[in-house]
């Protein structure tokens, strides 16, 4: 294994990406990384602002002749994930990461390489020191602490850019246009309820769902997986109304951006129905299993008696909860028309957990198109409003609905084409991406983005393929060569 990357072509994109490996960079620690961009852009007598985010922006006139283009704003991350392998005694505020040619790939000794997103800023300087590259005026944004919640891109202002076309370098499948990913939207939702004693003869049973896929709530919403919290609340509403059987906790899911695995509830089933709720259960348990065949490996919902409690959940929360869990609007909402296979809008119910005195429920809610969110929004708000609960979103972001006439999408099209020989292939993602939120700031901003292959990011497994980062280079010297004019 070699470790001389700056050998590689394009020597000045590999030159630089050495230059940024050995500059300590992940989430948060970006000060060194900062101070590295500012000082290459006063030592290529180039204008540069950090703004409030610390977000760098340096800007580039066009060469003689280009002035007509539009301006085109390069866009990378400063930060990097840091992740390295249990063994390996490695300091990322401090050590620099060591790169190696691994055959066709470059990867890192044990660590993440941070080529996410360490080849967009190198690529982005090597276009800013080159006087040969023919490119319109340029601005380069470099946001800050995109990995730990995007929060450069969060902090960016209007006006701080002119740029009409933002290429965003962060893509991971060379050859692959991303023309549009989802925004999101958190709900946040309380029933309060006050625990009540139990009166009358119960058993008192935990129902356990589990062995599901779960995966990530965007992303993976298109593959139909089992929703754990909605599976057991159906159980639970079917058992409510045949046998009064009642909730006294219920604990499903653990994080906002996955969907639930595994969900549990103790219950409280009148002692005279206890035969048939142990077999309405298991007849739900064939049933969600077979619902759910070739898509789940198996849907588990496991009984057992369990200690008697004290209390139990106000029946009639109980009742409210399970009609608005069972109505809520979840998983694919919507597909997009304008790019097959898409999904434009989804719903995660994430979490449903009883507390002392409250239940709280949270949902993730993605969009494509911001008007699909704001409605799914108030759908869901007036589901859970009519049953009692008290309903509040944060977090809101936008999304970047695909263009498929966009300028920028057409005159890459080309000129990937003509470089290659064969069609770039153009994709979007059900999930938040920078582009999104700069877009939310400057919705007339004409959005690509694309990058070369990287394989396992935000893993000590990271590479990213040599070959991939010379056709990136061409495409992106190309592009800024063949961008619109104003
Ligand atoms: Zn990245």
């Amino acid at each position: 294994m070699s470790c001389n990357i700056s050998k590689l072509e394009p020597q000045n994109v590999w030159k630089y990406f050495s230059e940024i490996c050995a500059i300590p960079h992940p989430s948060s620690h970006e000060e060194a990384i900062r101070e590295y961009v500012v000082n290459f852009a006063k030592s290529h007598n180039l204008e540069c602002t950090v703004d409030k985010a610390n977000n760098i922006v340096v800007r580039k006139p066009a060469t003689p002749g280009m002035e007509g283009k539009k301006v085109v704003a390069l866009q990378s991350h400063l930060d990097m994930v840091p992740q390295k392998n249990n063994e390996k005694v490695f300091d990322f505020t401090k050590d620099a990461i060591q790169p190696c040619i691994d055959g066709e790939w470059v990867t890192a000794d044990g660590t993440t390489l941070g080529a996410d997103n360490g080849i967009g800023i190198a690529a982005t300087l090597a276009v800013l020191a080159d006087d040969k590259i023919q490119h319109g005026a340029i601005e380069a944004l470099f946001t800050a602490t995109e990995e730990t919640g995007m929060h450069g891109a969060f902090g960016l202002e209007g006006g701080v850019l002119n740029a009409d076309i933002l290429l965003n370098l962060d893509s991971e499948t060379e050859g692959e246009l991303y023309v549009g990913c989802a925004g999101g939207l958190d709900a946040n939702i309380t029933f309060k309820c006050e625990n009540v004693k139990i009166e009358g003869d119960y058993k008192t049973f935990e129902i356990y769902v589990k062995g599901l896929k779960g995966g990530h709530s965007g992303v993976d919403i298109i593959l139909k997986r089992a929703n754990a919290n909605k599976l057991i609340f159906k159980a639970l509403k079917i058992v409510n109304e045949k046998y009064g059987v009642q909730l006294a906790s219920i604990a499903g899911g653990d994080l906002r951006n996955a969907i639930p695995r595994e969900s549990k509830a103790v219950v409280l089933v009148p002692v005279e129905f206890e035969a048939e709720f142990i077999k309405e259960i298991k007849t739900f348990e064939v049933e969600a299993d077979a619902q759910y065949k070739g898509i789940e490996i198996g849907v588990e919902v496991a009984l057992t008696p369990v200690e008697a409690v004290a209390t139990m959940i106000d029946p009639k929360v109980t009742i409210n909860l399970i009609n608005a869990i069972c109505d809520v609007p979840n998983d694919i909402i919507s597909m997009s028309t304008s790019m097959i296979g898409l999904v434009q809008t989804s719903s995660n119910l994430a979490i449903v957990k009883s507390n002392e005195g409250e239940i709280h429920i949270e949902c993730l809610l993605r969009s494509s198109s911001n008007d699909e969110k704001d409605s799914l929004a108030k759908d869901m708000a007036s589901v859970f409003e009519a049953q009692g609960a008290i309903v509040e979103f944060t977090g809101g972001y936008s999304g970047w609905n695909p263009n498929m006439e966009s300028p920028i999408l057409k005159a890459m099209g080309d000129s990937y084409e003509a470089l290659y020989g064969k069609k770039a292939e153009v994709t979007a993602i059900h999930a938040g991406l920078e582009c999104g939120v700069i877009g939310g700031v400057y919705p007339k901003m004409d959005m690509i983005s694309f990058g070369p292959t990287i394989c396992f990011p935000h893993s000590p497994d990271e590479k990213v393929n040599i070959e991939s980062v010379a056709k990136f280079w061409d495409f992106l010297c190309n592009t800024l060569n063949n961008a619109p004019q104003k």
